[in-house]
């Protein structure tokens, strides 16, 4: 599908050039840096929590346009989300990437289809997945602070 192809790469081309909740939150609760040594991608997530949920997301940091389009399209999709919605998208997310879709819905999916080619890019699944890998961990590890994708 061609032009589902075209949308998708839209989508990317649009997070990278103006991601979304790009700044450091002053009231985070929680805040990872994530590194992928492969791509030389490094982000800093920054979580304020209140009780169990995502009540605002930032994040900072550089790399290449699919690590820094997944952290955008990842921020909008947590945020003002409960921890477990989020760790459901995580999920839904890493399965996308890892081209395991059986039984994932294209509205369950909304915006994180746009990185359903990656699955076919092996070296770019580390960069579409290290702001997820990020936050799980910020979600996940009050004391953890650095997340590599090795
Ligand atoms: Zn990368």
């Amino acid at each position: 599908m061609p032009e589902l192809q075209d949308l998708y790469q839209q989508i990317i081309l649009d997070h990278n050039k103006n991601p979304r909740n790009y700044r450091e939150l002053l009231n985070a609760t929680r805040k990872v840096e994530g590194y992928n040594p492969l791509c030389g991608d490094h982000y800093t997530v920054f979580l304020e929590l209140d009780g169990e949920t995502i009540k605002d997301i930032g994040f900072t940091g550089n790399g290449c346009a699919i690590s820094k389009a997944s952290a955008s399209v990842m921020s909008t999709t947590v945020k003002g989300k409960t921890r477990e919605e989020a760790e459901r998208y995580f999920d839904t997310f890493h399965r996308l990437v890892t081209g395991d879709t059986t039984g994932l819905s294209t509205d369950e999916l909304g915006r994180l289809a746009a990185f359903s080619g990656v699955s076919e890019f092996p070296a770019r699944v580390k960069c579409a997945s290290l702001a997820w890998h990020t936050l799980r961990t910020a979600l996940e590890n009050e004391a953890k602070e650095v997340v590599t994708t090795e």
